[in-house]
């Protein structure tokens, strides 16, 4: 198979974490049977320092072209203690979304059993959780008009959502439940929101079309809740834009660490392959970023994008047996951790191509 993938590294730890993934990905190129071919393109803070522009054309250009995108984290210091900068590095993340029509976010929630220890949740309740998550990537506040008041006192967010785009994604979701465990969560705030309202009745409307999924309605405040209480009650999770934000990174608790987990966003135009977490000014250029979630979103890639299940399950099998020998970065490791074992991002890289 011939793919061209274009690299956008981003911001801070993104720069680091997305080498491994594309290191991963020349490996099993040159594993045979594969031709792989990248380009590399700005986005986010580094864009706007070089061209004055958070999604420089070209990138939009190089992104549309290419038969997949290894995205890292967009983000700096600089603009989140700024909230009146007017050129932002989330606009290109945003942009790129909306530009390419991804509208379907997949979030697995993968737990590795070796990483039952780190997390803060207690083992008894983790073990055996498998999610899958699909926030919707293209309504919500993020994409409703903003408005501020001439005084600057008075500011607002709305939250959108058409017909159409609550149905789109509901549909893949219930699509992923039917190949699954056949049990589906919408989850909500239908009892306030009129949005959300919307939300419900649509789902409610589509899961007469598969009497084969067992489909329930859950409030975000009670979803939120239950996630920790009992993740293991959740199959498929349905949610819209804000709600799957803040839901996905409380999950991430469940695999251990923000650099566990990787995400899809699929829709009309080329695959996006990133991990959920930012550019972590804390640890930037510290060689201390997990490049783990980077690596998964490459087997994401293969198994989404490409249909290449086997390849996709060699490289989880690598991060497998590397945790099983003891190998950690600082976010993953527990009390239980040998220190020697515990790794900088470029060893922990260096680590999953050996056993891949
Ligand atoms: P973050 O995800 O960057 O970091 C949250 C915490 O998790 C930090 O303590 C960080 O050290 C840790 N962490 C994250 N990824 C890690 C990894 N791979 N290995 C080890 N530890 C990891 O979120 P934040 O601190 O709220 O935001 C930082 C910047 O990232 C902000 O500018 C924000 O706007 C941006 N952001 C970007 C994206 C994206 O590009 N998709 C997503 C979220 C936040």
């Amino acid at each position: 198979m011939k793919k061209h993938i274009l690299v956008i590294p981003g911001d801070g730890i993104g720069q680091e974490v997305t080498t491994w993934g594309k290191a991963v990905l020349e490996k099993i190129g040159q594993q045979g049977g594969h031709e792989f071919t990248f380009d590399e393109a700005l986005m986010g803070h580094a864009a706007i320092e070089a061209t004055g522009t958070p999604l420089p054309d070209e990138t939009l250009e190089k992104a549309k072209a290419s038969d997949a995108i290894l995205f890292g984290a967009i983000g700096h210091i600089k603009y989140d203690n700024d909230p009146t900068a007017k050129v932002r590095p989330e606009q290109g993340l945003l942009k790129i979304r909306k530009e390419l029509g991804l509208y379907a976010n997949l979030r697995p929630i993968m737990l590795f059993d070796e990483l039952l220890g780190a997390s803060s949740l207690k083992p008894e309740i983790l073990k055996g959780t498998d999610i899958l998550f699909f926030r919707e990537l293209t309504g919500d506040v993020y994409f409703g008009e903003k408005k501020r008041s001439d005084d600057r006192n008075t500011a607002s967010d709305l939250m959108i959502y058409h017909r159409y785009e609550v149905e789109r994604i509901a549909r893949k979701a219930f699509e992923a439940a039917q190949a699954r465990t056949k049990r589906l969560c919408s989850v909500d705030k239908a009892n306030v929101l009129e949005a959300s309202r919307l939300w419900r009745e649509v789902v409610q409307e589509l899961a007469k079309e598969y009497p084969d999924v067992e489909t329930e309605h859950m409030f975000i405040d009670n979803a939120a809740m239950q996630l920790v209480k009992n993740p293991k009650k959740f199959d498929v999770v349905l949610t819209a834009n804000l709600f799957g934000d803040i839901l996905t990174d409380e999950a991430s608790q469940i695999a251990g660490s923000m650099g566990m987990l990787a995400s899809a966003s699929v829709g009309d135009g080329t695959g996006f392959f990133e991990p959920i977490h930012g550019s972590a000014h804390d640890i930037a250029g510290q060689d201390k970023a997990n490049p783990l979630a980077s690596i998964l979103s490459v087997a994401l890639m293969f198994e989404i994008s490409f249909g290449l299940k086997e390849e996709a399950a060699r490289i989880t099998s690598a991060i497998d047996k590397v945790l099983k020998d003891g190998y950690r970065t600082a976010d993953i490791a527990d009390a239980a951790t040998d220190k020697s074992k515990i790794l900088g991002t470029t060893a922990m890289g260096q680590k999953v191509l050996e056993y891949l």
